[in-house]
């Protein structure tokens, strides 16, 4: 089940009295489309559920929905009323630590989504710039006013000028020589509790990344584009 929101429903139609959608725009879960199903029959089921069982215009495959807490009194989702698709379609999900992340001013995260969103259109160009958009932004928020005219490469490279990127290591490296502590020298008043334990292995799971996992991925991904740069030349 994977829910919809208010914006993939374009029309709505009254049948005796109620509001029911009449089409909604998603991902097919099967071929990854985007398409417009046009959900002409919704069944009513027990406590105030609508189903409707559509064919995809495109692969013909057979998508349930379902309407939960329907009342329809107005052409658009109530504050209860939830709309689900049966399985959640193909395709990228905008990850939560980044959308919920302090780190990040909400400009960036809508950039962030936009992108998510394009490379689920299957949009390659437009996700190729609205990636290269995001990353500005990012270099943007990090380096002072005198550098931010400067053409992206240029900008990543001031990025260890002014950004001490080994900070947050040395951060994650003191926490969790402080959790450490509590752990190795026995104290009444601090003991380390599921929650201490929890953090620092959280912290250890970065710092693994950090130095382990990320430059691997960085060096992979830097040579596939590599690669592909040469293919065109
Ligand atoms: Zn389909």
């Amino acid at each position: 089940m994977y829910r919809l929101s208010n914006d993939q429903i374009p029309r709505w139609k009254k049948e005796s009295s109620v509001f029911l959608p009449s089409s909604i725009d998603s991902q097919c879960p099967e071929c990854g489309r985007l398409v417009s199903f046009a959900t002409a029959k919704w069944s009513p089921a027990p406590q105030n559920t609508r189903i409707a069982v559509v064919r995809c215009p495109a692969c013909q495959t057979p998508t349930m929905f379902f309407l939960l807490n329907h009342k329809g009194e107005a052409g658009t989702l109530g504050s209860d009323e939830q709309l689900y698709i049966h399985a959640k379609p193909p395709g990228r999900e905008a990850l939560p630590e980044i959308l919920d992340g302090k780190g990040l001013d909400d400009p960036l995260k809508r950039a962030y989504v936009s992108a998510v969103n394009v490379f689920n259109a299957q949009e390659w160009g437009a996700t190729a710039v609205l990636t290269r958009r995001l990353l500005e932004g990012v270099t943007k928020s990090l380096l002072p006013p005198e550098y931010q005219s400067l053409p992206l490469a240029k900008q990543v490279e001031k990025l260890p000028e002014t950004k001490d990127l080994s900070e947050p290591v040395l951060k994650i490296a003191d926490a969790i020589r402080k959790g450490g502590n509590l752990g190795a020298h026995f104290d009444l008043e601090a003991e380390p509790t599921q929650e201490v334990s929890q953090l620092m292995l959280d912290l250890a799971e970065e710092l693994i990344e950090y130095f382990f996992v990320l430059p691997v991925r960085i060096e992979e991904l830097h040579d596939k584009i590599e690669d592909l740069n040469g293919e065109k030349s």
